[in-house]
C-alpha cells in the first residue's frame, strides 16, 4: 500500500514504487512512500491563496476557538493513533509523549489566543512619538505575510512534531503544508486524515506531502517560510537553497544537539540521585531519540562513579522488547537505519577516547539497541562532544572546576537544552551566564523543582525551543507567545 500525500485539497499518490516504511519490531513493510510526480510547486501557489485567503476570513478569535475544538476531536480519537504508535517501536508512554504531547499543544495555543485582538493584526508595540504635538507616530504591527509555511519534520515524533508547528502557524493565519520523514510517514498520514475528518480545518490551511520535496523549493520566496527539524547536516544542506540566500524566504532550523547534564559541585546527594533519574529516564523515553535527550553528563571527578552508578541501577532492571507485548519499558529504535546510525556514532565515540561503563544485557536483535553508559576519563577530545549518538547512549565525563565544567559544555557547540543539578543560588547564577551562549534553555534539577519539573527532554510550548550553534540557531514555531517571540522566529 502506498501512502498517500494531500494536496491542492485531495489525496494523490506519488508514481513509482517508493521506499518501504517497516514496523520497527518486526521489519514487516508497512506501507511504501513516494512523491514521484505530484504538484508539489502547483500546491505552494494553491495553498498561499486558498488557504491564505480561508484561514484570514477566520480571525485569531475563531482559529483559537478551532485549535481547541480541533484538540478535543484529535482526543477523543487518540487510542488508533496509539496503535498505530507501536509500529514505530514506540511504547504507550512514548506515544503518550507525542500524541497527547502534540494535542496539548493545540490547547496551548488556543489559550494563547484569548490574548489576541479580533481581526489578523497584532500591535507589538504602543504608538511612538514621531512629532512634538503627537499629530504623527508610529506603531509596530505583526501581519500575516501572505505565503505559506513548508513544515519538514523529524522521524522520532511524527504527531508532536507536525501539531507542533501547525498550531502556531495556523493560528497566525498561515498556510502549512507538512512533510513528515518517511520512516514514520503512516502515522503523520493517519493523524492528517483525523485531523481534516474534523472539518474544522478551512481548505488549503493544511497540506501532506509524503515522500521527497522534490523541485518545491523552487517556488518559494519571501513570503514563505521552511520550518525545519532533523539533523545538522541536513538543515546546512537544505540552508543553502536559493530560495532563502536569494530569494528572502526564512529557513528556520531546529536540528540536533549533544546536549550537557551537569552535576553542581554544591549538589547534594538526593539531587544527585534526582540527576540518574533523569538521565536514565532521558535514555528510556522513545528509546533515547529525543533531540533534546541528555547525550553528555559532567559531574565533579571524585563523584562521577557514584553518578554512573546510580544511573546503571536505575536502567539495570528495564526490559526491553517488542512494545506490543506487557510489560516492555523501551522498545527497539525506529529502523535498521537508526540503529546503523547509532551504532556508527558509537564507534567513533570510542575512537576518540570514551570507553563501554556499562551496557544494558536486553535485545541486540533487529533495530533493538541496549542504553550504553559511556566513560571518558579525559573529557577533552572535540569529536566526544560533536558525535550525536541518536539513540539510548550518554556519556560521561570528570570536572575538576565549575569553569572547567562550563567550557566542556561549550564543546558541544550549542545545545537545545541544558540540565543543572544544583541547589546553590550562586552555583546556578554562575551556570546560567557561562552556558546562555550555548543552550536555549537551562533546567534547573532540586529539591524544589523536582516534584513538578517536566524533565530536560519536554519542550513546553509556553517556552522557546531551539538552540543557538548547532542546535540550529532558530527557535521552534510552538516557542513562546507571539508577542513576546523574536520576530524573525515567527511562522
Ligand atoms: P533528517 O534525516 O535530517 O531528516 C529530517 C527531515 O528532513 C525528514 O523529513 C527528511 O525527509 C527531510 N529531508 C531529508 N533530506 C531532505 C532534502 N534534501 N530536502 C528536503 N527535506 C529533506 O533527520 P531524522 O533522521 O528524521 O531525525 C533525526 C535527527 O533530527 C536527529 O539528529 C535529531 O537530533 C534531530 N531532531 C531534532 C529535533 C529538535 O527539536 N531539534 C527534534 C527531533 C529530531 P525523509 O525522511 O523523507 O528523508
Amino acid at each position: 500500500m502506498k501512502l498517500q500525500s494531500y494536496l491542492m485539497g485531495e489525496w494523490r499518490e506519488g508514481q513509482g514504487e517508493g521506499v518501504p516504511v517497516r514496523d520497527a519490531s518486526t521489519g514487516e513493510v508497512l506501507a511504501r512512500v513516494t512523491a514521484e510526480g505530484l504538484p508539489v510547486k502547483e500546491a505552494v501557489a494553491w495553498g498561499r491563496e486558498v488557504g491564505g485567503k480561508a484561514l484570514l476570513a477566520l480571525g485569531f478569535q475563531e482559529r483559537g476557538r478551532r485549535l481547541r475544538a480541533l484538540a478535543q476531536y484529535l482526543s477523543e480519537r487518540k487510542e488508533a493513533l496509539y496503535r498505530l504508535y507501536a509500529t514505530t517501536g514506540g511504547t504507550r508512554r512514548d506515544a503518550w509523549y507525542d500524541v497527547d504531547g502534540g494535542i496539548g499543544v493545540l490547547y496551548a495555543y488556543s489559550s494563547l489566543a484569548r490574548n489576541l485582538p479580533e481581526g489578523n493584526l497584532l500591535p507589538e508595540d504602543d504608538f511612538l512619538p514621531l512629532s512634538k504635538d503627537l499629530s504623527f507616530q508610529g506603531r509596530h504591527v505583526l501581519a500575516p505575510k501572505g505565503g505559506i509555511t513548508v513544515q519538514i519534520n523529524a522521524f522520532n515524533f511524527p504527531v508532536w512534531g507536525l501539531l507542533e508547528k501547525f498550531a502556531p502557524a495556523f493560528l497566525a493565519g498561515v498556510p502549512t503544508l507538512a512533510k513528515p520523514a518517511t520512516p514514520t510517514a503512516h502515522v503523520a498520514e493517519a493523524l492528517v486524515r483525523t485531523m481534516l475528518e474534523s472539518g474544522l480545518l478551512p481548505e488549503g490551511s493544511l497540506q501532506l506531502l509524503v515522500g521527497s520535496v522534490g523541485d518545491l523549493f523552487d517556488a518559494l520566496d519571501h513570503r514563505d517560510s521552511v520550518f525545519f527539524t532533523g539533523s545538522k547536516a541536513t538543515a546546512d544542506r537544505l540552508r543553502r537553497h536559493p530560495a532563502f540566500l536569494e530569494r528572502g524566504a526564512l529557513f528556520n532550523a531546529e536540528a540536533d544537539s549533544l546536549n550537557p547534564a551537569i552535576l553542581g559541585e554544591k549538589a547534594t546527594e538526593e539531587e544527585l540521585s534526582r540527576l540518574a533519574q533523569e538521565i536514565a529516564q532521558e535514555l528510556v523515553i522513545k528509546t533515547g531519540q529525543r533531540c533534546t535527550a541528555i547525550r553528555r553528563v559532567f559531574a565533579p571527578r571524585e563523584r562521577l562513579k557514584a553518578l554512573l552508578e546510580a544511573t546503571r541501577k536505575r536502567l539495570e532492571a528495564l526490559r526491553l522488547g517488542d512494545p506490543r507485548e506487557e510489560g516492555v519499558d523501551l522498545g527497539p529504535l525506529a529502523s535498521l537505519e537508526q540503529k546503523a546510525e547509532v551504532e556508527k556514532a558509537v564507534a567513533a565515540l570510542l575512537e576518540a577516547g570514551a570507553r563501554v561503563y556499562w551496557r544494558h544485557p536486553g535485545r541486540e536483535d533487529g533495530a533493538f539497541f541496549p542504553p550504553t553508559l559511556l566513560l571518558a576519563e579525559d573529557p577533552w577530545p572535540g569529536a566526544l562532544h560533536q558525535v550525536e549518538p541518536f539513540g539510548p547512549v550518554a556519556t560521561f565525563f570528570p570536572y575538576g572546576s565549575r569553569e572547567e565544567a562550563a567550557r566542556l559544555a561549550a564543546l558541544g557547540g550549542g545545545s537545545l537544552v541544558a540540565t543543572l543539578a544544583t541547589s546553590d543560588p550562586e552555583e546556578a547564577r554562575f551556570y546560567l551566564l557561562a552556558l546562555a551562549p550555548y543552550v536555549g534553555r537551562l533546567h534547573l534539577l532540586n529539591a524544589r523543582t523536582a516534584a513538578s519539573s517536566t524533565g530536560q527532554g519536554s519542550p513546553l510550548p509556553r517556552l522557546l525551543h531551539g538552540g543557538p550553534g548547532r542546535g540550529g540557531g532558530g527557535g521552534e514555531a510552538g516557542g513562546p507567545p507571539p508577542a513576546r517571540r523574536p520576530p524573525a522566529a515567527g511562522p
